[in-house]
């Protein structure tokens, strides 16, 4: 037998006092194999307990501990089952209590006895409530009276997660058990000053308030510590990484002045708006300093984030040295590669395309250019990854759409900024970094997986736009959007037609999804003839469908069948109108990415969603799109009707899950350990001073690995 004094965290939860045999399996699978464990295993929420509430007050479905007399008794016997009733009543009412399989009760209680009972209320089909094998003591006929009920107040009853063989309120008896022996051998890693600041209780009485609440209030105190603890630990390790970060590596101070400002918006076509103003005044910033920029800029479908890139990429070529644009995919890298070519037309400087689908013999000689320093500006795919593309002296490297990509890739892109470095200078050079993308990342992802990115918000559209006009058909009125898309036809204007799978499905009773290929075939006979129709989709070879791409953009294909292929930054400002066959199969974020496709022009632009039956989700989708243009007010619809952990992101890190934080709730105490992780770090890059050491360790278990924290603290 373990004595108390034996136990430790680490002691099995088998070897813990009150812990049975047959119980061990339960516990097993809900994950708590410990002491340590058990402390963990937290409530989920708390049960109001009204001491010997009046028998006449006692709410329905409720648990409660209850006082009476004992005023019938009914034992009941058939075969080997048995039954064993009571009726309790005081001066409010009655109560029905009924145990199964214990006829010794029959040799315990008895009329006249005053006796408490523990357990969930149920209405009675009889009328009045009953309770089903509850727990049970003697009880003094004192406790009946409603004055003592009142003096001992509301008692919180934790209620933990259970399983089969393991109800709540066993968890409980053993928590309760051995709540004294665990919290004794709990180490606090939150040195005292940082705690008192902020106001926090010891991690001891933390769970000690979250196992056994005096009141509501120390439940959400013994929470709150828990939370900043999680919270914390996130934050200083996304602090100590970018501590590292700055103190490892530096990047080239490219020069900026006046005129290098004027020869640079010289080259872009259009005035910028005063969005992109301010986000090429915080690159130039970035840039200007040696400290390597690590920047997200976040704009919205059609914000005008390329010229925002060409303006970085620019800065560095006119100081000498090179930049890179990488595109998640070859279309769209094309396409960049194109407008950037134009735009530069007649400059000095050479921009080169580097993609998997070169020629060997072409795609050596771009390479040659890129590591001689020739090639000014680089725009590729994946291939600018590749171990054979070596850099000159790469100063700045932006990506596209940056979801696309995993971090690490973002890595090895910065790994390849060129020259040595020089001798002095232990520092490694990199690259600046800029991140582009058209999806709103939700605050919370920001300050957490996103931390070491600075963020830049491009906000407001390039002038001339006008919102694209989004509505909802069933589909028996698809007749009307092609009448529709067929008049923007006549008018020169091309269209989108996305469908949302490539397989048809002409299973008896389901309507069948419309793929690519016979879509083409309906319009190009019916409601579109007369009209050029051609189709893409994902699982054709890369050539024919980028063939059929730069048809559409070049005029000589009206209507464009797709699948989600187009999603991504596709830029055919001739394109006016959009329907999205089966909209209701698509995720909210999709669909508005799929309609920043058209309103890239002048034109006004349309959006026809053709859905049938949409489930309420579907429904609220639908709803929200023809409401709104602005993707910021749909990632938040989105994140309503989602919850953040499929978000894109949420995924990338485990830094994202919590275990007790909720969002939005929890986001003040998020932005105090933000503030209170840098700080920390500022004072300590290396949390190494002795009080220091637990919480240091602790951090390193819980994010060292996926911060990748083992280099620096
Ligand atoms: P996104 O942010 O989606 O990548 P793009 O950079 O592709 O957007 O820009 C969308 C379109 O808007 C392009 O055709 C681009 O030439 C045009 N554009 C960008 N900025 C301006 C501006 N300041 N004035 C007019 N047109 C602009
Ligand atoms: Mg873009």
């Amino acid at each position: 037998m373990t004595t108390t004094g034996d136990l430790a965290l680490t002691t099995s939860i088998a070897d813990l006092p009150g812990v049975q045999r047959r119980q061990v399996d339960a516990f097993v699978r809900l994950g708590v194999l410990s002491l340590a464990h058990l402390l963990h295993h937290l409530p989920y929420r708390y049960d109001k307990e009204h001491p010997g509430a009046s028998l006449g007050d006692l709410p329905p479905d409720h648990l409660v501990s209850a006082v009476g007399e004992v005023i019938e008794t009914h034992p009941i016997n058939y075969g080997k089952r048995s039954r064993f009733e009571a009726v309790l009543r005081d001066d409010s009412g009655e109560l029905r209590v009924t145990w199964f399989h214990m006829p010794f009760l029959r040799h315990k209680i008895h009329a006249g006895d005053v006796i408490r009972v523990e357990g969930t209320t149920k209405r009675s089909r009889k009328g009045g409530l009953e309770m089903t094998n509850p727990s049970w003591s003697v009880a003094d006929a004192g406790e009946m009276d409603p004055a003592y009920a009142a003096g001992k107040g509301v008692r919180l009853r934790p209620v933990y997660s259970a399983t089969e063989g393991l109800p709540s309120q066993t968890i409980e008896s053993v928590v309760a058990k051995n709540l004294d022996t665990g919290l004794a051998l709990i180490e606090d890693h939150l040195p005292d000053e940082a705690r008192r600041s902020r106001e926090l209780p010891t991690l001891r009485e933390a769970y000690r308030m979250l196992h056994a609440p005096q009141d509501e209030h120390e439940a959400g105190e013994g929470r709150r510590r828990l939370v900043y603890d999680e919270l914390l630990l996130v934050q200083l390790g996304v602090a100590l990484r970018r501590a590292h970060r700055l103190r490892t590596t530096r990047a080239h101070a490219l020069k900026w002045d006046e005129r290098i400002d004027g020869r640079i918006r010289a080259r872009i076509p259009f005035t910028l708006t005063p969005g992109q103003e301010s986000v090429v005044r915080e690159i130039a910033a970035d840039l200007t300093t040696d400290a390597p920029a690590n920047r997200l800029i976040q704009g919205d479908v059609g914000a005008g984030k390329t010229v925002v890139a060409l303006y970085a990429m620019l800065l560095a070529v006119a100081d000498g040295k090179q930049a890179a644009l990488m595109a998640p995919t070859e279309l769209l890298a094309e396409q960049h590669h194109a407008s950037v070519s134009r735009m530069l037309e007649g400059s000095k400087v050479s921009v080169e395309l580097l993609t998997g689908s070169l020629p060997a013999a072409d795609a050596g000689a771009v390479r040659e250019r890129i590591a001689s320093g020739d090639a000014g500006i680089v725009i590729g795919t994946h291939a600018l990854l590749s171990e054979s593309t070596s850099f000159d002296n790469l100063s700045v490297v932006v990506i596209d759409e940056q979801h696309r990509f995993g971090v690490h890739q973002r890595a090895m892109l910065r790994a390849k900024s060129g020259r040595s470095q020089d001798e002095l200078d232990e520092r490694e050079i990199v690259p600046h970094t800029l991140v582009m993308t058209a999806t709103p990342i939700p605050r919370t992802l920001s300050l957490t997986v996103f931390a070491d990115l600075d963020v830049s918000l491009l906000k407001g559209l390039p002038p001339g736009r006008s919102p694209v006009e989004t509505s909802w058909y069933p589909s028996v009125r698809a007749d009307e959007v092609y009448a529709h898309v067929r008049a923007r036809l006549e008018n020169r204007e091309q269209a989108y037609v996305v469908v949302p799978a490539i397989e048809t499905n002409d299973e008896e009773g389901k309507k069948s999804l419309r793929s690519v290929a016979s879509m083409v075939r309906r319009l190009g006979e019916h409601e579109l003839d007369g009209f050029r129709v051609a189709g893409v989709h994902g699982r054709r070879p890369r050539p024919a469908r980028e063939r059929v791409m730069s048809r559409f953009r070049d005029g000589s294909i009206d209507v464009l069948v797709a699948t989600t292929v187009i999603e991504v930054g596709v830029d055919v400002p001739n394109a006016t109108v959009m329907v999205v066959e089966h909209a209701d199969r698509f995720g909210l974020a999709q669909l508005h990415q799929l309609r920043g496709r058209v309103g890239r022009g002048e034109k006004a632009s349309a959006c026809y969603l053709i859905a049938d039956d949409p489930t309420p989700d579907g429904m609220e989708r639908l709803k929200a799109l023809c409401a709104s243009n602005d993707g910021f007010v749909l990632a938040e619809k989105d994140l309503e009707l989602r919850g953040p952990g499929e978000l894109i992101g949420a995924r990338q890190s485990g830094a994202a899950s919590f275990r007790l934080a909720q969002f939005p709730e929890d986001q003040e105490l998020l932005l105090l350990c933000r503030r209170d992780a840098r700080a920390w770090v500022a004072d300590s890059p290396r949390l190494g001073k002795p009080h220091e050491a637990l919480l240091k360790k602790r951090l390193l278990k819980a994010h060292g690995g996926s911060l990748d924290l083992s280099e620096i603290a």
